[in-house]
């Protein structure tokens, strides 16, 4: 057993991001691919033991992150003990990078990162699918990012299928003093389109998407991305319609809010095109991330 690992913790931004329905249990039913982008956390597990009973010690270089049991990083170390039948301590520490509640899946890629180090550290006792399984029960995003790359997602987006790679290009990001919580904005769609009552809303074909990437062409890719949440919530969150509108007079081929937001994405060819944007945006006062896709290995 390794008494250390080291985990990268991806961003996500969705290319497309639907609702199909409700599912048994209220739940919203989702259609949506994934994209992983280089920003991430950085999370250190250390002084890995077996022991008596499971016990972590969390720590984070932001101050507003809870170091407790509410740290998806916490639990998910706790449901790895329970599911593989190892009982574990050791400490995780998070070198956070990703905005938080900002439609990135900040959280929940710190918890996969804790899944993944652990399974690595003992030799990998679980499959993917078996920590995906474990991952679903924390968040409907940590399946997704326990795998990354470009993946596309159904269910409640915990469901993962194939899908054709993301060609290479920069993205920059932003978000700035605005939240949205994931709640609020799926009872704004709800009253946006009735309910999702039969016949109320119409989702979109991902076909063309698909076709894009497959392609290989990541001017098709921007005609195509697609978020239902977009219209309603940038209605309400001024400043992400601002970040919106400054990456498309910069430059961007294409931009749009990130899950639920109110993080904002703009999609470039040219780096110096994204380096210019991201000026522009710091100028007014924004913190613009430059990243680009990423499959992890
Ligand atoms: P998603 O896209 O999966 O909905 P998000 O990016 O909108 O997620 P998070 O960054 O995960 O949102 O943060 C939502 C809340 O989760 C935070 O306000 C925080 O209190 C809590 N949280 C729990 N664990 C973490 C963590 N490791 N990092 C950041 N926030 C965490």
């Amino acid at each position: 057993m390794k008494e250390k690992a080291v985990e990268k913790g991806y961003a996500k931004i969705n290319l497309h991001l639907d609702v199909t329905g409700i599912l048994d249990g209220g739940y919203h039913a989702v259609s949506t691919v994934m994209q992983s982008v280089t920003l991430c956390d950085e999370i250190t597990l250390s002084e890995i033991k077996i022991a008596p009973v499971p016990s972590f010690s969390i720590s984070c270089d932001r101050s507003d992150v809870p170091c407790d049991e509410r740290n998806l990083a916490y639990r998910a170390a706790m449901l790895f003990c329970e599911k593989s039948g190892i009982s574990l301590s050791a400490r995780i520490d998070i070198a956070k990078n990703i905005p938080m509640a900002a439609g990135m899946a900040g959280g929940s890629t710190d918890g996969a990162a804790v899944l993944r180090g652990l399974n690595k550290a003992l030799g990998e006792p679980l499959t993917a699918s078996e920590l995906c399984d474990i991952g679903s029960s924390l968040g409907a995003d940590v399946p997704f990012c326990i795998v990354g790359g470009t993946l596309y997602a159904d269910g409640k987006g915990d469901i993962l299928h194939e899908f054709p790679k993301m060609p290479d290009c920069h993205i920059v990001i932003a978000c700035d003093g605005e939240s949205v919580s994931t709640p609020w904005a799926y009872r704004l769609l709800d009253s946006t389109y009735d309910n999702f009552e039969i016949g109320a809303y119409e989702p979109k074909d991902i076909t063309p998407l698909r076709n894009a990437l497959f392609a290989g062409s990541i001017s098709a890719v921007a005609e195509n991305i697609y978020n239902i949440f977009e219209s309603p919530v940038l209605a309400l969150r001024p400043v992400a319609a601002d970040i919106k509108d400054t990456l498309l007079s910069s430059g961007a081929i294409a931009a749009m809010m990130s899950g639920s937001g109110p993080s904002v994405f703009g999609i470039f060819e040219s780096r110096e095109n994204a380096q210019s944007a991201a000026a522009r945006l710091k100028k007014k006062g924004y913190t613009p991330y430059i990243c680009q896709p990423v499959t992890p290995n």
